[in-house]
């Protein structure tokens, strides 16, 4: 019998808040705590499915997610938005191209790539001889799509008053950074078996989800698995996993799964 191939195989490469944890300076009992899962590298996703591999986002942290999950491929990536925690890695592409030698899409909406021409255009420029920049294809989306016969759904998000992107592959859906999801996107995260939430800290952010809105947003969604991300150091592993509902789970970094 043919061996069943899984479809999609998705690691978490950091689910740190902007700060990351430990933070700087602080001293904190997640800070000091020697639980690995308290260390929390910038958020970010590693996926692959049908033969491409994705990155979302490209945060500050990238070359060490990518070195420590031996990650050598990417063939496309997927912003959210344009915070400097989840762009200002965009250099660290340079590697990729070079080991493919050759450009990699950016897949994100028209405010996210507006604001890469802006501040790293020089990456957007032809390849030199040495590939001594990154490559980069800025490609604006406002729908589903498909990358080389993936297909590719963002899902409209609000983050404070900036439009950001979630992202949908299958049954998989990655939504960090929001303050609300709009009424239209619901459709679009039905039947997930694997959802990844914005969960910054206990109390409600204005640009951001509490722990009890991401609670009531992971019930709402009605993932088969939420996994909570983009948490800060007031989130300590165990303690918010001893008060997560039946279905949602703490992220960390490396977590992964297949689907
Ligand atoms: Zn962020
Ligand atoms: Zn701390
Ligand atoms: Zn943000």
């Amino acid at each position: 019998m043919e061996a069943i191939l899984s479809q999609l195989d998705v690691t978490i490469l950091g689910c740190g808040s902007s700060s990351g944890t430990p933070a700087i300076g602080c001293r904190c009992a997640t800070c000091l705590s020697d639980e690995p899962r308290n260390r929390r590298t910038r958020a970010s996703a590693y996926v692959k499915a049908g033969g491409q591999a994705f990155l979302i986002d490209t945060g500050p942290d990238l070359r060490q997610q990518a070195l420590r999950e031996g990650i050598v491929q990417v063939d496309a990536v997927l912003y959210t938005h344009p915070h400097a925690d989840h762009l200002n890695g965009i250099d660290d592409l340079r590697a990729f191209c070079y080991v493919k030698q050759g450009p990699i899409p950016l897949y994100g909406n028209a405010f996210t790539l507006d604001n890469i021409r802006e501040r790293f255009g020089y990456a957007l420029l032809p390849p030199s001889r040495n590939w001594d920049k990154p490559v980069l294809l800025p490609e604006t989306v406002s729908g589903p799509f498909r990358h080389q016969g993936v297909a590719l759904t963002p899902i409209p998000l609000r983050h404070g008053s900036w439009p950001c992107l979630g992202w949908r592959i299958g049954d998989m859906a990655w939504l960090t950074d929001l303050s609300d999801i709009p009424e239209d996107s619901l459709p679009l995260l039905s039947g997930l078996k694997l959802l990844f939430l914005d969960c910054l800290n206990h109390d409600p952010y204005p640009s951001h989800l509490g722990v009890n809105q991401s609670f009531d947003w992971a019930r709402r969604i009605g993932a088969e698995r939420t996994v909570l991300i983009h948490m800060t150091h007031k989130l300590e592993y165990r303690a918010l996993g001893a008060v997560c509902p039946p279905g949602v789970e703490v992220g960390y970094d490396g977590w992964r799964a297949c689907l």
